[in-house]
This record gives structure tokens, sequence and C-alpha cells, in this order.
């Protein structure tokens, strides 16, 4: 089997400029465009609802889960159905307590601030949002030395949306100020073909069912993974057929053979996380930064990008002494548990 990594590859985490303008073009704008998380959809209308009812800003809400499920997305949403501007940020982005200060002081009444990665925040930083979340004051110290002088600021209501694919790292007295706490899950391969459906027809695609269902059981139970491969395969196709020719099966298994994405969705890292844990590791425990270190790919990445499909689809176990292979792993990949005997090697 062959496991090439595919730095740039249709999985990759990281996108050129060019895919983020697309991936904007294909975000939901509304509830109704939003297609599946349907508990989650149906408690968002409600509290936008009630929110707009009473004319107030909504209250703060979290969205955790996965990258490239829809956090981002949903934030734009929100503003949208509140009739509201947003503002976007990042955790890493806001380095010093005067950045956070600033962008809070310039809120408009309402508007909708978005913290992407918001595990990211220094203690520092954090510190400033406790009562501007809890109370809409901002505590700023004023010149420096002896003479420094704290000054509070009355700030307008505001909605902070929080994003975190590592809710854990969250700290708890700012997960505590957070009025609603949302959980994304993993598409269903269904709820992806509807989004394939919708995305095409906003790229102009032609796109026969059977091909959909191909591409959305191959996605990682990811939105942002089912658009970026529609649009190589459409590549694949516009460039093999002519442009604007149909995408059927044939060319979605065609493309997707050729993109190195295999029947269960799965990429050249993880299979290579995968086999090394398999077969180097003889299935583990093995720590994550042994891991880490003979796969070459960093902690984070395979922390919060590779690993939660794998555990979600049952290959990968997370235990205290470490990453373990599961049985149905052995069995996908093909590597049996190596008998201390030199006898006939079995699967688990
Ligand atoms: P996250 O912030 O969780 O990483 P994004 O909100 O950026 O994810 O979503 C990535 C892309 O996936 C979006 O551009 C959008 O096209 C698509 N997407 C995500 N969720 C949905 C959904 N529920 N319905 C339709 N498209 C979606």
């Amino acid at each position: 089997m062959s496991f090439a990594r595919e730095q740039d590859g249709p999985l990759a985490a990281a996108a050129g400029p060019g895919e983020i303008a697309q991936e904007v073009r294909l975000r939901p704008k509304n509830l109704e465009e939003m297609i599946g998380q349907d508990r989650l959809r149906e408690n968002l209308a409600v509290f936008i609802l009630a929110a707009r009812q009473r004319g107030e800003a909504l209250d703060h809400v979290l969205f955790h889960g996965p990258p490239g499920l829809g956090k981002t997305s949903l934030a734009h949403v929100v503003a949208n159905e509140m009739d509201v501007p947003i503002r976007v940020t990042s955790g890493p982005v806001i380095e010093r307590p005067g950045d956070l200060a600033a962008l809070l002081s310039n809120l408009q009444p309402d508007e909708v601030l978005f913290i992407d990665e918001i595990h990211r925040l220094s203690a520092a930083v954090e510190e400033i949002l406790y009562p501007a979340m809890e109370d809409f004051q901002l505590d700023i110290m004023i010149g420096q030395g002896a003479g420094a002088q704290s000054v509070r600021l009355e700030l307008p209501r505001f909605t902070l949306i929080g994003a975190t694919t590592r809710a854990g790292l969250l700290t708890s007295p700012l997960r505590d100020r957070f009025g609603w706490s949302a959980r994304l899950e993993y598409y269903p391969a269904a709820d992806l073909q509807r989004i394939l459906e919708r995305s095409a027809r906003v790229l102009g695609a032609e796109l026969t069912p059977d091909a959909q269902s191909e591409i959305a059981s191959r996605s990682r139970g990811t939105p942002r993974i089912a658009n970026r491969l529609l649009r190589r395969v459409r590549d694949f196709a516009d460039a093999k057929q002519g442009p604007g020719s149909p995408i059927d099966q044939v060319c979605a298994r065609y493309a997707l053979e050729r993109l190195d994405v295999d029947d269960a969705g799965f990429d050249g890292l993880d299979r290579l996380l995968m086999m090394t844990l398999l077969e180097k590791f003889d299935g583990g425990p093995v720590g994550i930064e042994t891991l880490s270190a003979a796969v070459g790919e960093d902690r984070g990445t395979l922390e919060d990008v590779v690993e939660p499909y794998l555990i979600h689809q049952g290959f990968l176990n997370r235990t205290p002494r470490g990453r373990v292979a599961t049985r149905i792993a052995r069995e996908y990949f093909g590597v049996p548990v190596r008998d201390p005997n030199g006898k006939q090697p079995k699967l688990l």
C-alpha cells in the first residue's frame, strides 16, 4: 500500500488565497442554507428568535469541534440572522491586552465579535475579556509606573462567538462566561451529499447524484473537505473532458484515486500515521510525541486534524499510555498482530 504524503493535497489543513475565496463563496449565509447539525441549528434558531423578539444582542456562544465543520460559517449566519455586523479575528492575532481593548472599544451595539482559535488567547488578554463579556465593561490602565491609573469604560452590548478545535484547553473562567456552548459533529454522508449538491449549484458545475455520493463518502464527514474535493474533481473533469463537462461517478472515482483519497476518505497522512503505529510500534500504545516525530508531523496537527476522525471511525484510541490501533484498523490496513513466538500472524 502506498502512503505518500500529499502536503498540499485536498485534505491539507492550509489553503491558499484562491481556495479561501472559493470557501467564502460556498459558505451558507443563513440558517436555511446551513445543512445538517439539526439539533444545533434548531436550538440556535430559538435563541436568535428570542433575542430578536426582546430586541437584545444574542448571548455569547462557543462553537467547538474539529476543523472544517462550520464554526466560522455559523458565526456569519448568526450575524446575518440577527442583522448585525460581524468583526472577525483569532486568538493568536490578539497578542496584547491593548489589541483586544482597541477591538472591544470600537464595537458597535449588538455587533458580533468572532474569535477563532479562542483557546490560544494569552492569560493577560483573557483577563480583559472577562469583565467585557460579563458586564460589558473594559478596564484599562492609563500611564505607567506610580502614576498609572485604572479607567473603566462602558462597552455596548455585543455577542462574542468563540470557536475552538480544543474545548478542553479553554480555561474554566472563560468557558463559564459563554451562555451557550455547542459541539459540531461530523456530518453523515447524506448531509454531505446535500452540501455537495448545493456547492455544485453555486459553482455552476453539474454533478450526478452517484458522483455526489462518491465524494460525500470520502470526505471525512467534513464539509470543507467535501467542497475541496468537489473543486479538485471538477478540475479533472474540465481538464479531461472539456470545461463544464458533467461530473459522473466514474470521473469522480478516477479523480479521487489520483488525489490519493481512499474509500474511507483517508489521505496520505492518515495512512502514514496508522501504518507507522501498526508497523513500527506494533499497534501501540505509543506516546503522541514519539508518533509525531516518527511521521514528521507537528503534534498539534495530528491531535486537531488527523486523529479526531480516526478516533470517530474507530481506528484509533487515545489511552493514558498512548495511542493504540484498534482491531478495525488492523483489518482495514491488513496488518496482523505480530506473534511473539514467531508463529502465524493473526488478527486480534
Ligand atoms: P470551521 O470554522 O469549523 O473550520 P467553516 O465554517 O470555515 O469551518 O466551514 C468550511 C466550509 O465548509 C465553509 O466554507 C462552507 O462552505 C462549508 N460548510 C461548513 N458547514 C456547512 C453546512 N452546515 N452547510 C453547508 N456548507 C457548510
